[in-house]
Formats: C-alpha cells, structure tokens, sequence
C-alpha cells in the first residue's frame, strides 16, 4: 500500500505544498514544531533515508538546501534546523525547521496550531521564494 506521504504526491491526500521537481517533493508539516516546519521527500518511496540510492539521497540533500533557503527568506530564524526521525511516516523525509533557539528542535514539544489560512500563506510564501531562486 503506498504511504501517506505518496499519497500526498498524487494528490490523493491535500497538502500545503511549498516545492516540487520530477523527483522531490516539498510540504508544510501538519503539526509544526515551528511556523514554517518543512517536510522534503523524494517521490520514490523508500523508507529509511540511508537505503536510498547514490543520486536520489544525494539529490534530496541538494533540493532540501534550496527549500531551507526559501524558508529562511520567509521565516525570520537564526537557522533551519534539518532532522531525519522517520519513527511516524515509512517513507524518507527530512524535516526543516525554523529555529530562534536549540530547543525549537524538540520533537517532544507540543506542536503549533496554525488556521488553515496561516498554513496557505506561509505555504505560498515559501514557494514563492522557492521559485525566484530557481529560475
Ligand atoms: P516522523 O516519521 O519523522 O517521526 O514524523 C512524521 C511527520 O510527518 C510528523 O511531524 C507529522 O506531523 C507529519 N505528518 C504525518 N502525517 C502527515 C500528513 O498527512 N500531512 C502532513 N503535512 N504531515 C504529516
């Protein structure tokens, strides 16, 4: 059966999507940890990030880069955090999330709850900036 977040690919599943190419796939997590908490994906569904082949892990670093850029122009934040957990969701994400301290990186935190409208604007203003730098 193909995971939730092939799903989300299709189509199939609705998501606030912030960046896409023929092989990733970019998306507002569902319970942030911070307001613009990024999940990227490689479209081939594989579970574990270090099963991947050569290019495809490779290329998911690479898109990941210019999506915490783009982050990072739309949330004001010292940094973006990158964490790989993968103990929810069977198919490999990298997690990018906005942080003001280390303590932002705390998956055991309770999450935000951002209004679907907060969640398509910060989604929207990502991958606006998203496409500036790419063109
Ligand atoms: P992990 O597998 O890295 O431990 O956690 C999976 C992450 O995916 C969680 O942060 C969770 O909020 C997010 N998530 C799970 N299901 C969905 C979904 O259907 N849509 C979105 N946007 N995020 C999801």
């Amino acid at each position: 059966m193909a995971s939730i977040f092939s799903r989300i690919v299709a189509g199939e599943i609705p998501s606030w999507k912030v960046a896409e190419d023929d092989r990733y796939y970019a998306f507002l997590d569902i319970n942030p940890l911070a307001e613009g908490h990024t999940l990227v994906i490689p479209k081939q569904e594989v579970d574990y990030i270090f099963d991947l082949d050569e290019e495809t892990y490779t290329g998911l670093w690479q898109f990941a880069a210019s999506v915490a850029k783009a982050v990072q122009e739309v949330i004001p934040c010292k940094r973006v955090g990158v964490a790989v957990l993968g103990m929810e969701v069977p198919h490999t994400h990298i997690h990018l999330v906005p942080l003001q301290t280390e303590g932002d990186l705390d998956f055991r935190k309770e999450k935000k709850h951002l209004s679907p409208e907060r969640f398509a604007e910060i989604a929207r203003a990502i991958a606006v900036a998203f496409n500036q730098q790419t063109v």
